[in-house]
């Protein structure tokens, strides 16, 4: 009997993840991969700066879904099939031992992104998983197949054409092709019926074109609160003075949750950044109080009692027109409140935005009412699967969206096509 052949759209972390987990947990099935360029897992290669942020050491799935600004509540569904300790063990146990950072953020020990290369490769050798390079598909074709028989699903088989003039039958699709960032390149999946929302970016950096703040480049401040005037869009985490504006974890976070509002906004809106967020106006001012008495003698440009980076400390001083002469005890009233507004919330505009080169998505993509997300099934087309970026859901920086494609590239394969292939109520192995 010809076996049933699986098609996975897509050479990146999901299109792999799903390629060689279906090919390992079901020989019966022949599995290709179709990549329109002539490069594989070309994200997995630069990811992560060139080391590869595989996941985040994050063990509770109810915190692991705060970190996905869309997404949340289906892949807190799919991360109970496959989750990042399934991560870890995956690699391990092909040999790809992953460390942990400070922050979180997990890689492979070698540091290198081609470990993770090298590992998916491997498996697509060990499974006879077929890879065929610039093979870009342009249209999906859905032949509606019946069966009689009411115990067996009724499925749909697929034939798609690819740009270079062939045409490929698949009795599975799993779709894995990335985000798309313009509306129009989603035209060639119409065919499947599904819907998507608009693609706009995430992760990126705020420009400040001409704010004299970016002459404290390199500046990093390890704990601000970073608020878009007007929004409730706020975040507290490490900033980065930039030659071009502010980057750094609570930027990037904002960029993620406010991805639709700021696209909205053009990118041009005002933050207000509170230096020391432990503090309010009001308590700050209590805290002057008794440094103006404590430090008295001293010279304020000398003595920062805040914990604030010398350069900050000294840039703020002179934006509130506050002398380097002057002593704690004879700060002006006037300056003193200045200096309080600026510490608790500094107004700086915005202007554009930069794409932040360690890892960036796209916000936007197939809607995941449309995805069952214990199979990743389609609801509407029986026997095709979505998985990674290409779905409506995206992560902040740390790893997020890389589980988000092991974890979706798995359900496909085991959970999804699995569907039709094993007995009813079978369990299946996760590494
Ligand atoms: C510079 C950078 C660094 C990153 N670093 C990290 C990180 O360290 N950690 C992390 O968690 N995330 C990181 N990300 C995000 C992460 O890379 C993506 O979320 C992830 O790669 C998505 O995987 P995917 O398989 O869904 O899509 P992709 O990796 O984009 O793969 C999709 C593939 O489909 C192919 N394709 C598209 N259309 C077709 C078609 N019609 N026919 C055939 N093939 C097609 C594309 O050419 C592509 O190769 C980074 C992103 C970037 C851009």
């Amino acid at each position: 009997m010809a076996k049933k052949q699986l098609v996975v759209i897509g050479g990146g972390a999901a299109g792999f993840f799903c390629a060689v987990n279906a090919a390992r947990l079901y020989p019966e099935l022949s599995v290709i991969i179709l990549e329109k360029t002539s490069k594989l897992l070309s994200k997995v290669k630069v990811s992560g700066g060139g080391r590869c942020n595989v996941t985040h050491a994050c063990y509770s799935i109810a915190e692991m879904t705060r970190f996905y600004p869309r997404g949340a509540s289906f892949l807190k569904q799919a991360f109970h099939h496959f989750f990042t300790t399934d991560t870890i063990a995956w690699f391990a146990e092909r040999g790809v031992v992953l460390k942990t950072e400070a922050d979180g953020r997990m890689f492979p020990v070698s540091n290198s992104s081609q470990t993770i290369i090298d590992c998916l490769l491997n498996e697509v050798d060990r499974y006879g998983v077929e890879i065929r390079v610039k093979a870009e598909v342009q249209k999906i074709n859905i032949i509606h197949e019946r069966t009689d028989s009411p115990t067996k699903l009724s499925q749909r088989k697929f034939s798609l054409q690819l740009t270079n003039g062939n045409a490929i039958d698949a009795d599975f699709l799993c779709i894995a092709c990335g985000g798309f960032p313009k509306a129009e390149m989603f035209q060639w999946l119409n065919n499947t019926g599904h819907h998507y929302s608009a693609p706009v970016p995430s992760l990126f950096t705020f420009n400040m074109p001409g704010n004299p703040i970016c002459s404290l480049m390199g500046v990093t401040v390890s704990d601000v609160q970073v608020k878009i005037s007007g929004t409730k869009l706020q975040q507290r985490g490490p900033l980065l003075i930039t030659h071009w504006g502010m980057s750094g974890p609570a930027v990037l976070k904002l960029s993620a949750w406010g991805a639709r509002e700021l696209a909205g906004k053009n990118y041009e809106y005002t933050i207000l950044i509170n230096w020391l967020p432990e503090y309010n106006e009001n308590s700050l001012r209590e805290k002057f109080q008794s440094l103006r008495f404590e430090l008295a003698p001293r010279k304020i440009v000398n003595k920062n009692p805040l914990g604030l980076p010398a350069a900050l400390w000294e840039f703020l001083l002179q934006q509130c027109g506050i002398s380097e002469e002057i002593r704690w005890a004879d700060l002006p009233a006037k300056e003193q409140n200045k200096l309080i507004k600026m510490l608790c919330s500094h107004e700086l505009k915005v202007k554009g935005k930069t794409t932040f080169k360690e890892e960036f998505v796209t916000a936007g993509g197939i809607l995941l009412s449309e995805i069952n997300a214990a199979t990743m099934e389609s609801k509407l087309v029986e026997g095709l699967f979505f998985a990674g970026e290409i779905l409506d859901a995206d992560g902040v920086t740390g790893g997020f969206n890389f589980q988000h494609a092991w974890t979706s590239g798995w359900i496909a394969a085991a959970k999804g096509v699995g569907r039709y292939l094993l007995p009813a109520d079978s369990t299946v192995n996760t590494v």
